[in-house]
């Protein structure tokens, strides 16, 4: 007889129940994001540069090494940890959302699921403390389709050497570390791809062309050069011929990350949607008094509400050791379409001023758009969760 379920047995907590330390955790990060990152936004949006300074805090806050283990000088924490500073930070800045984010839950997700004891002593310490990483596989002909890539390394000795270019790498200008996939063998398709740990003074390699773009201009996009780059032989992460399985397992973990920087994207613009509309005064009244607007902002706080449950769901599911591959895919998909919706009609909430630089949320729809593009662009979540849920 199955066992029934009674008043006395503890409910489990709801999705987004936080504990002490989360909660402490996220309302330290919110403080700060208020305080030390608000103030710029506006100037490294123009200029399109991130403020060094910033980066320096996010070290000594310990936002650099989430989940890096204390005995390497991190902050020894879970992936949902990452995932709720990422939240926050791109409350403010979806910027700056992105820098921890990619350095969290792709660069160091990727150094502590797949380095040898070596690499770690050397790469983790540097990564909780200092150094900036980037995870670089696509390329100018290979974006969706990452494993087209054409960029090369052949051993030499006990180097390999990596000939070729990657495009569109977040963090590129700042990082000092790069995870960085090339094939060893073009003629064995995917298995072919190979992780390198790229350091940005190895001979050889060069940071080329800075992206102007549409929205996050605070964060670097780059265009990597490798000419005759050296690259010790023991730096191969993982295994040769691996690194499809490591791009993959990776972005898996990211898109869950790319779900909380549009969650917090998302609340943000709400945020200023509904200071705005309990100050301006139409008809003799609030414009947040009239049905149409309050209708808006409820809607509007409801795909919030439901993109955060999806994201902590599946950062949970992730640090519980489940398959979360579907939810991942779900969560980014569905978060970015959340992000530009809000987004978008926070703008018409302004009215004449949303569509200005005098007030951020014209910044929040810019920043928006990219999240249905990187780390895999919608279509492709979409072949990932049709793939999942149509399978027998
Ligand atoms: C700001 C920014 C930051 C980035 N950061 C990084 C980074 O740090 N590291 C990194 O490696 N890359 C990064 N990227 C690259 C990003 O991941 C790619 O741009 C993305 O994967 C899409 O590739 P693509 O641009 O070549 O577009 P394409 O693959 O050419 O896609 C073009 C269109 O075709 C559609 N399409 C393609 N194939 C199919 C298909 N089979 N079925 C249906 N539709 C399809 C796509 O959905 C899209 O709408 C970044 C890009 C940007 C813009």
């Amino acid at each position: 007889m199955s066992q029934v379920l009674t008043a006395a047995t503890p409910a489990p907590p709801p999705l987004v129940a936080l504990t002490e330390d989360e909660v402490l955790f996220r309302d330290n990060v919110r403080q700060f994001a208020n305080e030390s990152i608000r103030p710029h936004v506006r100037e490294m949006d123009e200029k399109g540069v991130f403020d060094p300074g910033i980066i320096q805090q996010f070290f000594q806050l310990g936002l650099m090494g989430i989940e890096i283990p204390e005995h390497f000088g991190g902050a020894g924490g879970r992936f949902f940890e990452s995932i709720l500073a990422v939240e926050e930070i791109s409350r403010v800045d979806p910027s700056a959302g992105v820098i921890v984010d990619v350095q969290n839950t792709l660069v160091n997700n990727a150094l502590l699921r797949w380095t040898t004891d070596d690499q770690k002593k050397r790469y983790l310490p540097k990564m909780a403390s200092n150094t900036v990483g980037a995870y670089a596989l696509s390329e100018a002909g290979s974006g969706s389709d990452a494993f087209a890539m054409q960029t090369r390394a052949e051993l030499k000795g006990n180097e390999y050497v990596l000939n070729g270019r990657k495009l569109w790498i977040t963090n590129g200008k700042e990082a000092g570390l790069f995870v960085l996939f090339a094939t060893v063998d073009p003629s064995a398709g995917y298995k072919g791809i190979t992780a390198f740990l790229v350091e940005k003074n190895f001979p050889g390699f060069s940071v080329g062309k800075k992206e102007d773009k549409l929205g996050i201009r605070a964060s670097s996009t780059c265009e990597l050069i490798l000419e005759d780059c050296r690259v010790p032989r023991e730096n191969v992460l993982g295994e040769v011929g691996k690194g499809y399985k490591i791009a993959i397992e990776t972005l898996n973990e990211g898109r869950i990350g790319i779900g909380a920087q549009m969650v917090g994207l998302a609340a943000g613009a709400w945020e200023h949607a509904l200071k705005y509309s309990q100050e301006r005064k139409q008809f003799g009244k609030n414009i947040s008094e009239f049905q149409g607007i309050q209708f808006q902002l409820a809607q509007m706080a409801t795909e919030i509400e439901a993109a955060r449950m999806m994201v902590y769901n599946a950062a949970r599911m992730k640090d519980a050791g489940m398959n979360f591959v579907k939810e991942a895919a779900m969560t980014k998909l569905f978060a970015s379409q959340v992000a530009e919706r809000v987004s978008s009609l926070s703008v018409e909430i302004l009215g004449g001023v949303g569509f200005t630089k005098d007030y951020p949320v014209e910044k929040y729809y810019r920043d928006a758009k990219i999240g249905k593009i990187y780390e895999g662009t919608s279509n492709m979540q979409l072949q990932t969760i049709a793939k999942m849920v149509m399978a027998k």
